[in-house]
């Protein structure tokens, strides 16, 4: 069966999408495994078209090329690529070879796309690579190398698969003379093998070396001139059934190239960083200082407590400016109000809470103080914040630091625990007449000011059933202006609440305000990542625009690749894995970054507030290398795409 045969081979350019221009018309030729053809002509007679059209690189032309009997036509494109890949081996004028990859990666890179074993595979492209003179050049890299030497690579890559053609234009167009003889003659004894050579060529010096002649004029063939007898020592190379570029090989090459512009990368993904990174820094930000406020809150503020007032108007409290006080506008509960709250499904237990307002004075020691306000004791009164001395028992009271100085001294305030003070609080009765309720209380610690319950602004506490029983020496009833309930678990404040609003109470709004502060911080937070989160665009668009000039640059390489048989697909894998290895480069150092500042901020942080806010978790981490690979896949698709799109043929043949 005849090896390569070309029927009616006509082809046209289109130039500027109208005019035809032909460049082979009526081609018919035949060619045998053995032959070493010189296909001779002028510059633009059309020698390269008609050497794109055998290889598989052209398919646009009217005629027929069939290989072994097949014709290309017909072939799919996965069977073309796999056509170039097993049969074709390709080498150009200009070398073509992979800059970043050593002399024998240049080899082994066709190989990739066999069956054969990594060892096989090293071993056999050291043997091809001795055969044509470099056994001590293999790990250089190309531009290490003589241009002789380059094209010796560039046959060593064309043998490396066994092909049955070997497509050569101008081989030696870039070598002096004696290099030149030194290619042809190896070129010669491929011949002798069994391969069928095919050079392209304008010289006729050249041409002579080869055992026909072929000679293209104006895109027809004007002279078919064999030399002499063609190589009859025809071996039958088995049929192999290549493999493709393994996923593995993609990546490889992708890694390969990230190391070969590793500054700009680095650079790149530098850029990339600072997005991520703040994007980072502000949600753990947020979650540190809404983790701090809930914090204080709880610290401050028992989580199970919901408290209760009686509005007038049951409307709402009417607040001034600064803290809220919502005792102010409340009224009394009498006892049935106590009980239907107590009797709230989930409450545990209840507490009174009463502030005698502006109607008690103290007497100690001769000394006469008015007092502002009379509270009670309650849970947010807490056993950490006394000074000196416990919380009060029965008939004791607990004094803020504050009146204990204005009662006694600077120095002495807190040598009053222990000590009877005289407590005297002015009511009314009944019939609306001036009653005086006296007490003699024992002091039984001194309370911090600075971190008093957050509603009262009282000097003196007493427990609410001591006050209770100073009130019925006098007969008088104390009703509570507050009833604190307390849930038995955090999931049933909620409804707690619910009910109290339902029986036409009001629960404080100091809890919701305290939630709605997080909330706001939540926010803020979120807002701030968002604001951080342009720069991710803008880094996206960065990558975008790297991997596009990644493609220009590399047009001829994809070509090469494509040439030997890589299928699209393995081209877009290559930059797919560079997109994703440049955003994961990315996203890890924004972390590393992040965690570096959280630490040093922390640190100065912690030194002069005694707090850290900034809570970087693993799932920030995490999350923001997600979202970097995320970005630079994305942005990753289209030169991706573009890249596999390219036209080998195109890629290769600007010089
Ligand atoms: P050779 O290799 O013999 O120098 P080519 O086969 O490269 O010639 O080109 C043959 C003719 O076709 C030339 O006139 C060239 O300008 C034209 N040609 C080659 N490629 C293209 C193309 N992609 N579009 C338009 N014209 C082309
Ligand atoms: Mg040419």
């Amino acid at each position: 069966m005849t090896l390569l045969e070309i029927k009616h081979l006509n082809k046209s350019y289109m130039l500027a999408g109208k005019e035809k221009v032909p460049v082979l018309s009526n081609v018919n030729v035949k060619f045998e495994s053995g032959e070493f053809v010189s296909i001779l002509g002028e510059s633009g007679s059309g020698k390269s078209t008609l050497m794109n059209i055998i290889g598989g690189m052209d398919s646009d032309y009217e005629g027929d090329v069939m290989v072994q009997g097949k014709t290309l036509r017909e072939m799919k494109e996965i069977e073309i690529d796999a056509y170039r890949k097993d049969k074709i081996g390709f080498i150009f004028q200009s070398f073509n070879l992979i800059p970043h990859l050593s002399v024998l990666e240049n080899v082994m890179i066709a190989m990739q796309m066999t069956d054969n074993s990594k060892k096989e595979r090293t071993q056999r492209a050291k043997e091809i690579l001795t055969e044509v003179g470099l056994k001590d050049h293999m790990m250089k890299r190309p531009n290490q190398l003589s241009g002789g030497q380059k094209q010796r690579v560039a046959i060593a890559r064309a043998l490396s698969n066994d092909p049955k053609i070997i497509l050569a234009d101008e081989p030696t167009g870039a070598l002096d003379q004696e290099t030149s003889e030194q290619i042809l003659g190896i070129l010669d004894s491929i011949a002798k093998k069994g391969v069928l050579i095919i050079t392209v060529t304008h010289s006729q010096r050249v041409a002579n070396f080869g055992s026909r002649i072929v000679l293209v004029e104006d895109g027809c063939i004007k002279e078919d001139q064999f030399l002499k007898e063609r190589n009859m020592s025809v071996k039958e190379t088995t049929e192999k059934k290549g493999k493709n570029l393994s996923f593995a090989s993609s990546f490889k090459m992708a890694m390969n190239n990230m190391t070969l512009n590793a500054k700009r990368n680095i650079l790149v993904a530098t850029g990339g960083a600072i997005g991520i990174l703040s994007v980072i820094l502000m949600l753990s930000l947020g979650s540190g200082v809404t983790g701090y406020i809930n914090d204080q809150i709880n610290s401050s503020l028992n989580p199970l407590l919901v408290d209760v007032v009686k509005t007038a108007d049951k409307g709402e409290v009417k607040r001034q400016e600064g803290p809220p006080m919502p005792e102010l506008a409340s009224e009394p509960f009498t006892e049935q109000d106590i009980s239907m709250i107590s009797g709230i499904k989930n409450v545990d237990r209840i507490e009174k809470v009463t502030t005698i307002t502006g109607k008690s004075k103290v007497v100690f020691n001769g000394k006469n103080k008015e007092l502002s306000a009379l509270g009670t004791v309650t849970d947010s009164i807490k056993a950490d914040n006394v000074e000196a001395g416990t919380l009060p028992n029965e008939n004791q009271v607990l004094l803020t630091a504050s009146f204990a100085k204005s009662l006694s001294s600077e120095e002495t305030y807190k040598s009053l625990v222990g000590k009877t003070v005289n407590l005297y609080i002015n009511e009314m009765d009944e019939r609306n007449q001036p009653v005086t309720i006296e007490t003699q209380w024992v002091v039984s610690g001194i309370y911090d000011q600075e971190d008093m319950g957050p509603m009262s602004g009282a000097g003196v506490y007493v427990s609410y059933s001591t006050l209770e029983n100073a009130y019925s020496q006098q007969n008088l009833v104390l009703q509570p202006k507050q009833i604190n309930a307390y849930a038995t678990s955090q999931d049933d404040v909620e409804g707690i609440k619910e009910a109290v609003d339902k029986s036409g109470f009001k629960s404080s709004p100091i809890a919701s305000i305290m939630e709605q502060v997080t909330t706001y911080v939540k926010m803020a937070s979120w807002l701030l990542s968002g604001i951080a989160g342009i720069s991710l665009l803008v880094s996206g668009i960065m990558i975008l625009v790297v991997l596009n000039i990644s493609v220009v640059e590399r047009t001829r390489e994809i070509g090469i690749l494509r040439a030997i048989g890589a299928r699209k697909k393995d081209i877009r894998r290559i930059f797919f894995s560079e997109s994703a290895l440049l955003g994961l480069l990315s996203g890890t150092i924004a972390v590393a970054v992040a965690w570096v500042i959280s630490l040093v901020l922390n640190n100065i942080l912690f030194n002069t507030f005694g707090v850290e806010l900034i809570q970087l978790t693993p799932v920030y981490m995490l999350f923001g290398i997600g979202v970097s690979t995320l970005i630079s896949v994305v942005a990753g698709v289209i030169p991706s795409s573009k890249a596999a799109k390219l036209d080998p043929m195109e890629s290769l043949r600007y010089e």
